[in-house]
């Protein structure tokens, strides 16, 4: 987990790439929607281009949808996701079903100016100052709980998200046991 422009879509493809587990980004399931032009691509884009959240049903049946492609012992890195406590419910239940259950859950901190000094500096369309400072609100009010949330049936680990990126990548190995 861990605010937009923390770094956590580079350091789980990073993380996914050096040890074989399955790279789970809702963000870029969407993106991917959107660039075949699909019905969910459409509707997500409504949401993403005004900084806020697809809704938890759409992005829940996504994710479904996509864990009943992965092989069920498989690691995974869920990226993007969840974002609000309901998606964490949700998810609590889909690896309920498989047998499996969050193993890890590590936060990607990294102070607010440094954030928006990276995201100023980001070309993605949803990244104007608009949308960029109103994704940072959504992120407090509906991704924080989030924490909170896992907080109570585990810990989750704080890693420092300033540095290199092989760095950081480093230490979110080591809050994994990777
Ligand atoms: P990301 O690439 O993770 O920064 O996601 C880009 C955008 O996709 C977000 O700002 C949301 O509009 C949307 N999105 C990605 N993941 C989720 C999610 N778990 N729940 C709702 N919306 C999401």
């Amino acid at each position: 987990m861990g605010p937009p422009g923390s770094g956590k879509g580079t350091q789980a493809r990073l993380l996914c790439d050096g040890l074989g587990w399955y790279h789970l980004a809702t963000g870029e399931l969407f993106r991917e929607h959107l660039r075949r032009d699909t019905p969910l691509g459409r509707l997500a884009e409504q949401h993403m281009s005004r900084g806020e959240y697809v809704p938890d049903d759409v992005t829940v049946g996504m994710v479904r949808e996509t864990l009943a492609g992965i092989a069920p012992e498989r690691r995974i890195v869920f990226d993007g996701f969840p974002r609000t406590v309901d998606q964490a419910r949700a998810l609590d239940g889909l690896l309920r079903d498989r047998g499996r259950r969050v193993g890890h859950v590590v936060l990607i901190d990294v102070p607010r100016e440094e954030l928006l000094k990276r995201l100023a500096a980001r070309t993605r369309t949803d990244d104007t100052p608009q949308v960029v400072s109103r994704r940072l609100e959504v992120y407090e009010t509906q991704t924080r709980p989030v924490i909170e949330h896992y907080e109570r049936a585990a810990s989750v680990q704080k890693v420092n998200g300033i540095g290199a990126v092989p760095e950081i990548g480093q230490r979110l190995r080591e809050a994994v046991g990777g």
